[in-house]
């Protein structure tokens, strides 16, 4: 296959089918750059040459009912990681003015758990009416499973996003999860998108499931039109259920990356946890193909620091968006 006709096919706005899309993904090493030009191709058109910063904030950590493989918070998991309630809507502010000064342009507050409680929603609520108030950032929530009332509520406080990961295929979900369905998923980001929040909506690649599985991931978010997709690489946490799981190989998450960059072609895409842990030294490429990551760190895990992420990102030529660029 000519790589650089599919990123001629889709900016001339046709849309990439699964053949295709399974024929990026089995591609060889030696295709390695030709298929990372065709997304950057795509990248570049609609983003540029810029970085959209995430910081991501642990609001509430662990002792989760749900039982994801991937996740060290979950009931089954055995991890040492700090457990702690909900934070206070001041720590949270706080969170928000870092990030600011960090130049970020969104702050995602995550709360472990299946669902969120009332009381807890309405803490997110006054954290988010004080943050759109005195910091210039863009808001982001994950607090599990919600219906079309709270999604109104937090909408009505002035939230901007709420991320819900589909996580992988819908086939391949009770594998990763037994506790809640796909379906159940599916609802929630339907009920976001009716409320008029953006959404963030991705998964985790290299929990074992198939080429097949992470096509049908790349479509149904497709299907979705998620706004944002954060794309996430399987490093097997110590204690989680799939801690025994191998890392996949850079040039294959690299593969998968271009595949959704292709597939969701004006979607913000973000590589997101496991970037450093499975991309290692190629971790520079995926800016080829992803507009978006976070810094500092992720839920349980650190990063590689936020000078090294800076530093990162201008040797390659590129540019981290100002806040007032988006929204
Ligand atoms: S991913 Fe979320 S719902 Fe699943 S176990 Fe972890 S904290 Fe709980």
């Amino acid at each position: 296959m000519k790589w650089h006709s599919l990123s001629k096919k889709v900016l001339s706005g046709g849309v990439i089918k699964r053949g295709e899309a399974r024929a990026l993904l089995e591609s060889s090493d030696d295709e390695l750059f030709e298929v990372l030009q065709a997304s950057f191709d795509v990248r570049r058109h609609y983003f540029g040459r810029d970085v959209r910063l995430h910081v991501i904030r642990n609001a509430k950590s662990g002792n989760c009912s749900e039982d994801c493989g991937f996740c060290s918070q979950a009931t089954t998991a055995n991890s040492m990681i700090p457990r702690y309630t909900m934070q206070t809507v001041e720590e949270i502010v706080e969170g928000a003015r870092e990030a600011h000064r960090l130049k970020a342009v969104r702050y995602c507050i995550v709360a472990s758990g299946r669902t969120t409680p009332a009381e807890e929603i309405k803490l997110i609520c006054e954290a988010v009416q004080q943050i759109k108030l005195k910091i210039p950032i863009m808001t982001c929530t994950s607090l599990g499973l919600i219906g079309p009332k709270e999604a109104e509520q937090l909408k009505r406080a002035g939230l901007d996003r709420y991320n819900h990961n589909l996580e992988t295929s819908e086939r391949f979900f009770p594998s990763v999860c037994t506790t809640h369905r796909y379906v159940d998923r599916l609802s929630t980001a339907k009920a976001l998108k009716k409320a008029g929040l953006e959404l963030c909506c991705g998964g985790i690649i290299g929990q074992g499931e198939s080429l097949e599985d992470r096509i049908d991931l790349a479509f149904a978010l497709r299907e979705l039109k998620a706004d944002s997709i954060p794309l996430n690489f399987l490093d097997p946490r110590t204690g989680s259920r799939f801690e025994t799981c191998e890392r996949i190989q850079p040039a294959e998450a690299l593969r998968s990356l271009a595949m959704f960059r292709l597939v969701n072609p004006d979607h913000e895409i973000r590589v997101a946890g496991g970037r450093e842990a499975c991309l290692g030294a190629m971790q520079v490429l995926a800016l080829f193909v992803a507009d978006s990551m976070f810094t500092v760190g992720y839920l349980t895990t650190e990063g590689q620091g936020y000078q090294a992420d800076i530093a990162m990102i201008q040797a390659a030529g590129f540019r981290v968006t100002d806040v007032t660029d988006v929204g």
